[in-house]
Parts: C-alpha cells; sequence; structure tokens
C-alpha cells in the first residue's frame, strides 16, 4: 500500500492510475481531487 500524501488515505498501487513523479519518487491519490490538490503544490506534500 502506498499513501495519498495529501489527505493520507492508504491506496492500492496497483488499483490505482491517480499517481504522480515527483523528484524521482512517485506518489499515489486516492481521487483526482487529491492528485490535482498535489499538482497544484507539490512543495507542500512530498516532505516525506
Ligand atoms: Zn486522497
Amino acid at each position: 500500500m502506498a499513501k495519498d500524501p495529501v489527505c493520507g488515505m492508504d491506496v492500492d498501487e496497483n488499483k490505482t492510475d491517480l499517481k504522480n513523479e515527483y523528484k524521482g519518487k512517485i506518489y499515489f491519490f486516492c481521487n483526482p481531487s487529491c492528485k490535482q490538490t498535489f499538482e497544484k503544490n507539490p512543495e507542500q506534500y512530498a516532505q516525506n
């Protein structure tokens, strides 16, 4: 399981297409809204 960096939900990386690579690390999202939020301000969410 991966963790959605925006809302903190667990995301099954095998079942979602909602992902974004940022600085060499791949982040997964529970819904398109979380992905958009991340894309608007990745620095804020890509801490860990
Ligand atoms: Zn989410």
